[in-house]
């Protein structure tokens, strides 16, 4: 990580996967499962396993001579149907008034093709939404009812709001305390033939007014990929928004600034939630 995007403390978990960075070449993956530590314990340890059957996904498309677009979907359609281990998909964290809203983006480095949804409560795998407004539509980012009839149309299973909203997600709600939940999911890859591509999901900040959109469909603010460097980010969509994070790593990544790895956290319980490859 870049040392003036740390000084600038102004984000919890962007990820990225760059062709240049001091790796050996093939096929490179990194995932998060949003900002913050993973729980000690039971549910610490089921994310994790979560964490790594994603990476297997992704790894399968891509050593399968997948593209990173493909890896990227793979491993965060995975994520968003693992109930109440992550932010997305079913599970996701619910809105002030008890609904459901979810949001996700890809984008491919090559050409900068992107699609995202937002505001969306139907589809089941939200990534698979923001595919095919991709493939089969001229716009970036579609929202509500016309980002699911888009889906709808392209054969994305939807489902029924309320399939979404688990008593987990009720009770939490219920409970007083910050509207910041991690879990949120993302996804970078670098395929064999060196391209990248991004991806994220979402059920956004627990709490949110119904209509919020955060970052993470939107391509600059929190994803975004293009020939040099792909990015995911995680954390408070407000500030990532008014900075344009993802592609402000993406500017500093072309302007030379060097990539680092991040150093391991003290604790015990320090494992990290945000895998770092590139
Ligand atoms: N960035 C997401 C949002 O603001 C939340 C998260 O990353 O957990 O909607």
């Amino acid at each position: 990580m870049c040392d003036r995007l740390r000084d600038a403390s102004l984000m919890r978990g962007p990820i990225m996967a760059s062709p240049s960075a001091p790796v050996a070449p093939g096929p490179v993956i990194a995932i998060h499962a949003g900002a913050g530590r993973l729980p000690v314990g039971a549910e610490g340890d089921e994310r994790r396993r979560g964490l790594l059957d994603a990476l297997a996904q992704a790894a399968g498309v891509l050593e399968g001579g997948g593209s990173a677009l493909d890896g990227a979907q793979a491993a965060v359609a995975h994520m968003e149907d693992r109930v109440d281990l992550f932010n997305a998909g079913r599970g996701s964290v619910l809105c002030a008034d008890g609904t459901v809203e979810m949001a996700a983006a890809l984008m491919r480095g090559t050409d900068q093709a992107a699609g995202a949804v937002a505001a969306v409560s139907r589809i089941r795998q939200p990534v698979l939404g923001a595919r095919a407004v991709l493939e089969g539509s001229p716009h970036v980012l579609m929202i509500g009812g016309a980002a699911e009839a888009v889906a709808r149309d392209a054969g994305v299973e939807v489902a029924d709001p309320s399939y979404f909203i688990t008593d987990r997600q009720r009770a939490r709600l219920r409970e007083a305390g910050s509207t910041f939940e991690g879990g949120t999911v993302g996804a970078v890859c670098r395929d064999a033939r060196g391209e990248l591509a991004a991806a994220t999901s979402t059920g956004g900040m627990r709490g949110q007014a119904p209509g919020r959109i955060g970052d993470s469909p939107l391509i600059v603010a929190g994803t975004w990929a293009d020939r040099a460097v792909a990015v995911s980010c995680t954390g408070d969509g407000e500030v990532f928004i008014r900075v344009g994070v993802a592609r402000l790593i993406a500017a500093l990544v072309g302007s030379g600034c060097r990539w680092r790895r991040r150093r391991p956290r003290p604790s015990p319980a320090s494992t990290p939630s945000a895998a770092t490859a590139g």
